[in-house]
């Protein structure tokens, strides 16, 4: 049986990984396709906006000197959004006007109807609105040549908003990657094709690391070829390497397996930068170039994969769109027995989060065995539990990675002093 060569520290892995991680090129990317990526360069306000004074109500437009309680006025035109009045206002006159319409010559503020007598050709004042009242004024949001958006800054909804005030149709990204994820194991079944026969499994992790992946903002595809024959897998992953920017199998890395062995991947011409890291769940992680084009090659138990996946390919991808946030915010937690590391090597344990008094508490999601699915549902976050022998006391600080973002901002259940 053939074993590691040389089982490689967890932050040494990750530097090896982000230090051959490319950037992808900038792309100017239409606005509807742009979420998820991050702009290449700051971008700047087009115009003022918003473009010309407008009314923030449905109301009259009139000369604020004018105004006094029980006031007769004259409406002397109207002005809807996008179609401005063609007079402007004299004394004692007032211009029927709605929500964005353009601001009339003559006026300097816009009183409600709900503070008049109503909609007609005349109406009185029940209020007096001050000047500038209910007045948007051109460029309060954003003036021409205004930073609006800075380099690296994700692309979401309010960016995409504010990029189209400005008229802008395509934004200036870094490309979207290409994932293809590749499941191996001669035992896997498709999902909801058919019933399993003794010794098969359904194959879950060429779905969910497809889902990771489009959650990181990547484009992701599965390239089913679930068999442990090394020509049938090299066949698959050459033709996922040819159109991908990153490649992710999953299985037939560990020792016992080796579907995917040091012969195969040296004829796929695949440079390995390691094969083996001393961490919990994910020892067998292989991680090798082809030009540049990235494998990772995950282990094939599911947790395994879900948090090699989390640790290493996430920022890798967040890396090639230059997403200034592609760290998983870290935090402190604590927990409330004594915690021992059996492994040898770093533990990133599946813990569920609570806020208390004394900071946040995690607790195991039960087992920590790699195979199990419906822990990773319960997890909150990874704590990093180091491999030494004498453990962690009770109410310790211990860094861990928060998986669950929301965790952090819904307050948790606090509990009682
Ligand atoms: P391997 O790394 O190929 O030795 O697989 C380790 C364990 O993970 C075995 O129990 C496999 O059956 C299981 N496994 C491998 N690939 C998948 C997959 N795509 N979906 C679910 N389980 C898998
Ligand atoms: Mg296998």
């Amino acid at each position: 049986m053939q074993l590691f060569e040389k089982l490689i520290e967890y932050p040494e892995a990750e530097r090896l990984v982000m230090e051959s991680t490319p950037r992808l090129p900038v792309q100017e990317t239409p606005l509807g396709e742009a979420l998820g990526l991050a702009f290449a360069r700051d971008l700047t306000a087009t115009t003022d906006s918003p473009p010309f004074d407008n009314s923030a109500v449905d109301g009259y437009a009139i000369r604020s000197l004018d105004a006094e309680v029980g006031r007769v006025f004259d409406v002397v035109d109207e002005a809807p959004a996008g179609r401005p009045a063609k007079k402007s206002v004299g004394e004692g006159e007032a211009i029927k006007i709605f929500t964005g319409g353009v601001i009339p010559g003559g006026v300097d503020a816009v009183v409600m109807v709900e503070n008049t007598s109503g909609w007609g050709e005349k109406f009185d004042l029940k209020k007096i609105p001050a000047p500038g009242n209910n007045i948007r004024a051109a460029g309060e949001d954003t003036r021409r040549g205004d930073v609006i958006l800075a380099a690296g800054t994700g692309v979401g909804a309010p960016e995409i908003a504010l990029a189209a005030t400005q008229g802008y149709g395509a934004l200036p990204v870094y490309r979207r990657p290409k994932v293809v994820v590749l499941s191996t194991g001669t035992e896997l079944v498709e999902p909801g094709t058919r019933d399993l026969a003794p010794g098969e499994i359904f194959d879950s992790n060429s779905y969910a690391i497809v889902a990771a992946a489009r959650e990181a903002g990547a484009e992701a595809r599965r390239l089913y070829a679930a068999s442990d024959d090394a020509d049938t897998l090299r066949v698959a992953i050459d033709e996922a390497l040819e159109t991908a920017d990153v490649v992710v199998t999953s299985g037939g890395v560990s020792v016992g397996d080796r579907a995917l062995d040091k012969n195969t991947m040296l004829e796929l011409g695949v440079d390995q930068i390691f094969w083996g890291v001393k961490f919990k769940p994910g020892k067998p992680l292989f991680y090798g170039t082809r030009g540049e084009t990235r494998l990772f090659g995950l282990p094939g138990n599911p947790v395994s994969a879900m948090v090699c996946f989390d640790l290493f390919v996430r920022p890798a991808l967040m890396e090639m769109m230059g997403r200034k946030d592609k760290a998983r915010p870290r935090i402190a937690v604590y927990f409330e027995k004594e915690i021992v590391n059996k492994f040898g090597r770093l533990h990133a344990m599946r813990v569920s989060l609570r806020r208390t008094n004394k900071g946040w508490l995690a607790e195991s999601v039960g087992s920590q065995g790699s195979g199990l699915v419906s822990s990773l549902t319960k997890a909150d976050a990874l704590a990093l539990i180091g491999p030494a022998s004498d453990g962690i006391s009770p109410g310790e600080p211990i860094e861990a990675i928060v998986l669950r973002q929301e965790k952090l901002t819904s307050g948790g259940e606090a509990e009682a002093p």
